[in-house]
């Protein structure tokens, strides 16, 4: 038998595609996830026979038994990654190698099957190529693309389940955030994560878990939250859905460490990695709220911003605590706009990739 790796797809064309002017509208505006493509990947693993399975098909409703796993214990992960069109017209997928590695991580944590990052790799390929008329044109649009992976067992004992399915499925998406710089609110009542915890892994649970924090930003007229650690409630760790980096008035930035707690985000890694060649000093370090207001009134310093794939780079222009607001000196500010230009650029194809960062489909 060949390895899972080099799993033939089957390719089921949709008998009843979107035609292209309803298309063109459904791209030209689209709510962020709420419109979809035509086509999704399904590949299915079950003990004893692996992956297997393997095909692009029409997007559609799943059948699950009530009892599947994934319904009461949550085995379930997934990954977020964008398809942009290059300034040569093609189409070029971000790093999703990383993709592939973290998803790797991710089912490692919550007991669930690798899947073969060759094979990952493979199936986000596919469903980009089925859809590749989905990838909208125009500098902030792109095509989001959701893997996710989860347990579909029978069976209502407390375990690993046995068999899983992971799927792709794609939106074209516009700006994540609709303007300029965001209000983030930090939240003493709830944490994200603890040491020894899935905080690393982007498993659904954690976001159930963040959305009541969501909830409370909002009612404090916020956009975003931002967690603190959970055993000294008091060092920055990161946003609901994005990293955090700070910039200093001598021309550093910093960011939290990965203890096992945060999310190791592909723009954090990719924003490190870009800062050092634009000769930045760049730290990965705790850093407490207190400082942090601190230093914003003192203007020590001078940028915060927010990132990850939805909104790549998102300046935050205030932070509020029940003590009260604290601006933040620049919002944009050139810090953040220089790096953002060079991270949009790169997966754009206008800066030259050196990393081996762009995917061409
Ligand atoms: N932290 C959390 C909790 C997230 O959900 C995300 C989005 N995946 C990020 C950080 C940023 O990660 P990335 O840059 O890989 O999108």
């Amino acid at each position: 038998m060949s390895s899972a790796e080099d799993l033939e797809f089957k390719i089921l064309a949709h008998p009843n595609p979107t035609s292209p002017e309803r298309r063109a509208e459904l791209i030209a505006n689209p709510a962020f996830g709420r419109v979809s493509t035509d086509h999704m990947v399904m590949i299915r693993y079950k003990e004893g026979l692996g992956w297997h399975d393997a095909q692009v098909m029409p997007r559609g409703p799943l059948t699950l038994d009530p009892s599947a796993a994934v319904l009461h214990y949550a085995q379930e992960i997934f990954e977020g990654m964008k398809a942009f069109r290059t300034s040569d017209g093609g189409i070029a997928i971000f790093r999703p190698d990383a993709n592939a590695r973290r998803f790797r991580s991710s089912a490692e944590r919550m007991a669930m099957p690798p899947l073969p990052e060759k094979l990952f790799i493979r199936a986000v390929d596919e469903l980009v190529k089925a859809d590749r008329d989905w990838v909208p044109e125009g500098e902030n649009a792109s095509l989001y693309i959701r893997p996710f992976m989860f347990a579909n067992d029978a069976f209502l004992g407390v375990k690993p389940a046995s068999e899983y399915l992971f799927l792709v499925i794609a939106a074209p998406v516009g700006a994540y955030f609709s303007s300029g710089a965001v209000t983030v609110w930090v939240s003493e009542t709830y944490t994200r994560a603890a040491p020894g915890g899935t905080g690393a892994a982007k498993c659904g649970g954690n976001y159930a878990a963040s959305l009541l924090a969501q909830a409370e930003a909002k009612e404090n007229g916020c956009d975003q939250v931002v967690f603190l650690d959970a055993v000294n409630h008091r060092y920055i760790e990161e946003m609901g859905g994005m990293n955090i980096f700070f910039v200093f008035d001598d021309g550093s930035i910093s960011t939290p460490a990965l203890t096992g707690t945060i999310l190791p985000g592909i723009t954090r890694d990719s924003i490190l990695t870009i800062a050092r060649e634009k000769g930045m000093t760049v730290r990965e370090e705790p850093y407490t709220v207190d400082q942090w207001l601190a230093d914003a009134k003192s203007g020590r310093l001078t940028e915060t911003f927010a990132c990850g794939t939805a909104a790549a780079i998102s300046p935050i222009g205030a932070v509020r605590t029940k003590a009260g607001e604290v601006k933040i000196p620049q919002a944009p500010g050139p810090v953040a706009m220089s790096l953002r230009e060079t991270l949009i650029g790169v997966q754009r194809g206008r800066v030259k990739d050196t990393h081996g960062w762009e995917h061409r489909v």
